[in-house]
């Protein structure tokens, strides 16, 4: 997949990029980024990329020629994909939107900064608008390298075990449950004993009853959009979690 990154800080993604599984990812040819500095766009000498707001007030605002500029000149290397602006004004982040990114085959990321990018640039130019938080960066960078990596880990081959981003939270609408490692023994504190049993369907019933547990505590909005198996229903049934989970899911009777 090809991200083309346009930012005025080209920099600040050479270090994550050069780390880890996304590292691999490139080497292997799985992902390709290339960065566009804006400011190689700007008309003057002092590759100038933004401007006092008309109407007066706070700060800068991005103009609208070298963004434009840099936009048509990813689009003549191949780039044809879908142009995201990111800001904190877009449609939410979330592990749906990754998967829906994750199934095109490239993208443009537009990092605003200051106070932003001219309107006529974002509406003439950006087919979507994408936010990661209700919390104002000082620049779309970050939030560029967030859609980067999560959407690079649901590519086929990214991950080293194909199936951990399909096991992961969020992949249904639950957190996933407590882990544990060696020793057996931290300070006093133990393993679950049905970790160390060898029984996997036991495993995977105790794995599946803590994730459900987890996400009643900390995120039933979650759990709200969740569906179960008729196998499901009669495990949380035998754990006595029933009542609790029917009160936020969506399942219907039938279902139960
Ligand atoms: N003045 C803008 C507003 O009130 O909506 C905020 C501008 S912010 C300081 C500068 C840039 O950071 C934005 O243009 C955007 O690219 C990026 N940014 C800030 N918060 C973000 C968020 N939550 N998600 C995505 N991008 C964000």
């Amino acid at each position: 997949m090809l991200f083309d990154v346009l930012t005025i800080f080209p920099d600040l993604f050479r270090s994550p990029l050069e780390e880890g599984i996304l590292r691999k990812a490139r080497e292997e040819g799985k992902i390709r980024i290339r960065l566009t500095d804006i400011r190689d766009f700007a008309d003057d000498r002092h590759a100038t990329t933004d401007d006092r707001p008309f109407g007066g007030g706070e700060g800068m605002v991005m103009k609208p020629e070298p963004l434009a500029a840099a936009v048509e000149k990813v689009r003549e290397d191949g780039n044809a994909g879908r142009v995201i602006l990111l800001t904190p004004q877009g449609r939410r982040y979330t592990q749906d939107v990754a998967r829906e990114l994750a199934a095109e085959e490239s993208l443009v990321l537009v990092c605003g900064r200051y106070e932003g990018v001219d309107e006529r640039f974002r509406a003439s130019f950006c087919d979507d608008e994408i936010s990661i938080g209700d919390y104002i960066l000082t620049g779309g960078e970050l939030a560029a390298m967030v859609l980067i990596d999560s959407v690079s880990r649901l590519l086929p081959g990214v991950l080293g075990c194909p199936d951990s981003a399909g096991k992961d939270t969020f992949s249904r609408s639950l957190l996933k449950h407590a882990q544990y490692t060696r020793p057996r023994e931290f300070r006093g504190i133990g393993v679950p004993e049905v970790l160390l049993s060898g029984d996997h369907g036991e495993i995977e019933r105790y794995r599946f009853i803590e994730a459900v547990r987890r996400t009643i505590e900390r995120r039933p909005d979650l759990l709200a959009r969740e569906r179960f198996s008729r196998e499901e229903w009669r495990l949380l049934k035998k754990q006595g979690m029933a009542g609790a989970v029917s009160a936020v899911t969506a399942d219907s009777d039938d279902e139960r």
